[in-house]
């Protein structure tokens, strides 16, 4: 193991911050202010776009408990903008599978199911659209 020095992540920019820094170097941002004034979601939202993949895996899992409509953009996003991952592609769409039915969800389905280079992803995002297609009678 090499010698690394501590850092933490500036929750704002993503820029690595000294452990004890309050305040970005790089962006200005107060980090206390920054958690205590911003709503959850906003911020797990943010998150899809932090460096790390475990953040942002953390967020992803923690959208898809919130079953929010309004994050499906965002987390179809996070999957197109990682789209090496396939890991992070999967559950995805696992939390998309806790959303309300929407049009939007469909189209956010459907664009996985297109979009994404991974064949698994594809494959995943199919089954959904059909699973939704036809619910199973009950
Ligand atoms: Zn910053």
């Amino acid at each position: 193991m090499g010698e690394r020095s501590a850092f933490q992540y500036c929750t704002w920019c993503f820029a690595e911050i000294p452990l004890d820094a309050t305040v970005c170097p790089d962006c200005g941002t107060n980090l206390d202010d920054y958690a205590r004034h911003t709503p959850y979601p906003d911020r797990l939202i943010h998150a899809l776009h932090h460096p790390l993949s475990e953040t942002r895996m953390g967020a992803i899992i923690a959208l898809g408990k919130r079953a929010d409509p309004l994050t499906i953009g965002a987390l179809t996003d996070c999957a197109l903008d990682n789209r090496g991952d396939v890991i992070e592609g999967l559950e995805i769409l696992h939390s998309l599978a806790q959303m309300p039915q929407t049009p939007t969800l469909v189209k956010a389905l459907q664009r996985l199911a297109q979009e994404h280079p991974a064949h698994a992803v594809r494959v995943r995002a199919s089954d959904l659209l059909a699973a939704r297609a036809n619910p199973p009678s009950p």
